[in-house]
């Protein structure tokens, strides 16, 4: 719940408002695990909040380290459903990749997070709730690391688990809650949301007023192979999704980032590399190169870094702004959904 939300809970709970802002303090700054913990409030108003309003909606399972610092989340929801949150450490910061839905009804053929279908959507406290999670889970692990004294994430990438705009009330919802000043305070240019290109949430988001970084899933330059990849696009093929993403950068004035994983023979060619410049060629974009993750599921490479490089060079050439980005956390099965896939797949083989 918003700040807003919290004051209209304390009239209807008959306490005064100002305890809305100590709530808000105690979920945001202090973490609290149970209402217990904020001792601020009158033990009748804590017993009251604890039979309506669950502060523990998510639990730690598992947290992995990858060997490049890389921490994945394996988060446990209150009804047992798996969510996954990476903590990715750069020189001065942390960015957090948050889970949007558990499970994912897209289908991508290279994505782990996909392949065991959509279980539900996330309610708003449940994407906040990965962000209070991390920020504890820094704060009381965190201390020698590399962004030691900012342990809080700074950056929120929304591209783990799921598709945001299949769920995009609740997830604007949170990332208002995020990005509130006297919250997180986690400022809008920092957090990323990224779609694999539902076209009514790109126009949706056009018309919503907000900082937000939008990320858009490319991935082939062509319907056939693109259809392949990425079922998504018989309901918007390019052509719908590119008009979609230039009405967008009109409107709003920001820049797109495309994000395009390159896949070993099947979309790092040079042709396909020409047929991506002739779509965004004079346009105000980015691209930004992955190679794949690769995952048990798909039986696809990432191809070899002078093709990755080869393929960058030709769209930096073309004048189109591209970075090629390693892939971190591999040793960790730190690839969308590939966590909660082992899990389930321990479960179900117990
Ligand atoms: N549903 C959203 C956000 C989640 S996926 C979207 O599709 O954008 C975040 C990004 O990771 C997407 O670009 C997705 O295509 C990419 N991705 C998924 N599996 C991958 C893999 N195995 N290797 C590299 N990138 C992958």
């Amino acid at each position: 719940m918003d700040l807003a939300e919290w004051r209209a809970e304390c009239q209807a709970l008959g306490v005064p408002v100002y305890r809305a802002g100590q709530i808000w303090h105690g979920l945001q700054d202090r973490m609290i695990g149970s209402w217990d913990e904020l001792t601020i409030l009158p033990a009748a108003l804590r017993r009251a909040l604890a039979e309506k309003f669950d502060v523990a909606a998510l639990t730690v399972a598992e947290v992995r380290e990858a060997a490049d610092g890389v921490r994945k989340l394996l988060l446990a929801c209150r009804d047992g459903e798996l969510i996954e949150s990476v903590l990715i450490p750069a020189k001065d910061r942390w960015t957090l990749c948050v889970s949007s839905q558990a499970g994912c009804a897209f289908g991508c053929a290279f994505c782990a997070s996909g392949k065991a279908g959509l279980a539900r959507n996330l309610v708003a406290g449940e994407i906040v709730g990965q962000v209070v999670l991390a920020a504890k889970w820094l704060r009381e692990n965190g201390s020698a690391d590399v962004a030691a004294g900012l342990l809080r994430p700074q950056n929120i990438v929304v591209m783990g688990m799921g598709e945001p705009f299949a769920n995009y009330d609740e997830v604007l919802k949170a990332l208002h809650i995020l990005n509130a000043p006297d919250g997180l305070n986690i400022g809008a240019r920092h957090i990323t949301i990224s779609t694999c290109g539902v076209v009514q949430g790109i126009r949706r988001l056009a018309e919503e007023g907000v900082q937000f970084e939008l990320s858009v899933s490319l991935h082939a330059p062509s319907d056939a192979l693109r259809t392949r990849l990425m079922p998504v696009n018989q309901r918007w093929p390019l052509v719908r999704l590119l008009e979609a993403c230039r009405d967008y950068t009109e409107a709003t004035n920001r820049i797109i980032t495309f994000e395009y994983t390159l896949v070993r023979g099947v979309n790092d060619q040079p042709e396909h590399a020409q047929r991506l410049i002739e779509l965004l060629r004079g346009w105000k974009c980015r691209v930004n190169l992955i190679p794949l993750s690769p995952v048990a599921e798909f039986a696809g490479e990432a191809p070899d870094e002078r093709t990755c490089e080869a393929f960058c060079d030709a769209l930096e050439s073309a004048r189109i702004s591209t970075t090629l980005r390693r892939s971190r956390g591999g040793q960790t099965n730190a690839a969308c959904g590939q966590l909660r896939l082992r899990r389930r797949g321990k479960v179900i083989s117990q």
